[in-house]
C-alpha cells in the first residue's frame, strides 16, 4: 500500500522552526534541508515529522558500538525526526551497562529544544524507600529537566509494593511514565490484571506500554510464553489491551521496537484497524540505541496507509500532548 505521503498540517513545523532546530544544534543546516526537501516530497521513508518516545544514549562501556547525543540528533536529521524522547536504563535487568539518569540529563542538556530526558529510579534501592523518598528525588530530577519516568525496566511484578508507590509519585508529580513489561521485568499475567490494578489506583497518572509482555496482550489469546515473545500467529479480537484502554483512557502504547512492530504486523488488518481505533492512544518510537540500527516503524507506519489525521497523531500528536510540549 504505497501511496503518496501527505504531511500532515497540525504536526508541520514551518521550515524555518525546522531549520532552527536542526541548525542550532552541532549539525550542518545542509542535512536539515535535505531532510525537510526529501519530507515534503514523500520520496524516502524519512517522512516526518516524527516526535520519537523511545531512544537511549549510550556509553562506550556497551556489547554495542557507542550512540552520543549528537550521533542520535543526526540520525534524528536523517529520518525526520523532530524531538525524541532520551531514556535512563537503571535496573540491572535492564541493559549490558547503565545508562544514569544524572547522565542522561547531562548529555541531553545542550539539546533540550530536541532531546527530551526522562529519569528513572529503581524502587528497591534501601535508601529511597517510602514515598516521600521517592517523591523527594524525582522533584529533583524534574528541577534538572527531566519531563517523564522510564523506561522502567524493573525485575519486579508490575503491581509490587515499591513500584506501586513510585507510579503513584509520578502521577502526583505529572509524570509520564513509560515501562517495560516481559516475563523478567514488570511481570503480569495474561489479561494484564496487576496492570490493571496499576491504573485503578493511579487515574491522575500516564502510562505508556511497551515490549513484549505489553504486546502480546494485543492479542484475546495471549499466553504466559508469549510475553515474552513474538508471537507470530494472527491476533484474536478481545485483548487486554483493547479492554483496558476502554477501561482507562490514560493508558498509552509505545509502537517502538520489535514488539511493537511485530504486535500489528503479525496480522496487518487487524493491525491497521487497531491503529485507527487506537490513533489517540498511539505514540511512533523507535527504540534507537545503536548506530545503523535497522527501524521497522517507518515501512510499517507507510504500510498502514493511515488517514492523515491518525498519522498525525501517532507520529507526533500524541506525543505533544502526553509530554506537554508547545
Ligand atoms: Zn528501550
Amino acid at each position: 500500500m504505497n501511496r503518496e505521503f501527505k504531511t500532515p498540517a497540525a504536526c508541520q513545523p514551518s521550515r524555518r522552526e525546522f531549520l532552527e532546530k536542526a541548525g542550532r544544534t552541532s549539525l550542518g543546516l545542509a542535512v536539515a534541508t535535505a531532510t525537510l526537501a526529501h519530507a515534503q516530497e514523500g520520496a524516502r521513508v524519512t517522512q516526518g515529522p516524527f516526535i520519537d518516545v523511545h531512544t537511549h544514549i549510550t556509553q562506550k562501556w556497551g556489547k554495542a558500538p557507542e550512540l552520543t547525543a549528537e550521533g542520535l540528533l543526526a540520525w534524528m536529521d536523517s529520518r525526520g525526526i523532530l524531538q525524541a524522547v532520551v531514556l535512563p536504563l537503571v535496573s540491572p535487568e535492564s541493559w549490558d551497562h547503565p545508562l544514569t539518569t544524572d547522565f542522561v540529563l547531562r548529555v541531553t542538556e545542550p539539546y533540550r529544544d530536541r532531546l527530551i530526558p526522562f529519569c528513572s529510579i529503581d524502587p528497591r534501592v534501601p535508601n529511597l524507600s517510602g514515598y516521600q523518598a521517592k517523591v523527594d528525588l524525582l522533584k529533583r530530577y524534574i528541577d534538572a529537566g527531566a519531563k517523564g519516568f522510564g523506561e522502567h525496566k524493573c525485575g519486579v511484578p508490575i503491581d509490587d509494593s515499591g513500584n506501586m508507590e513510585l507510579f503513584k509519585a509520578c502521577a502526583e508529580l505529572r509524570l509520564p511514565v513509560l515501562f517495560h513489561m516481559d516475563n523478567e521485568r514488570n511481570m503480569d499475567t495474561p489479561g494484564l490484571p496487576g496492570l490493571a490494578r496499576v491504573l485503578e489506583q493511579n487515574p491522575e497518572g500516564v502510562f505508556i506500554g511497551h515490549a513484549n509482555g505489553w504486546w502480546a496482550s494485543i492479542s484475546g489469546d495471549a499466553t504466559q510464553k508469549d510475553m515474552h515473545d513474538y508471537p507470530r500467529r494472527p491476533v484474536m479480537p478481545g485483548g487486554a489491551i483493547d479492554a483496558l484502554m476502554d477501561r482507562f483512557p490514560n493508558l498509552y502504547g509505545d509502537l517502538s521496537a520489535g514488539s511493537g512492530a511485530n504486535a500489528i504486523q503479525r496480522d496487518i488488518e487487524f493491525g491497521r484497524a487497531f491503529v485507527l481505533r487506537r490513533a489517540d492512544r498511539l505514540l511512533f518510537g523507535t527504540d534507537y540505541l545503536s548506530p545503523g540500527q535497522e527501524i521497522p516503524q517507518f515501512d510499517l507506519l507507510r504500510e498502514l496507509d493511515l488517514p492523515v489525521d491518525a498519522w498525525e497523531k501517532v507520529a507526533c500528536g500524541n506525543a505533544r500532548k502526553v509530554l506537554g510540549l508547545a
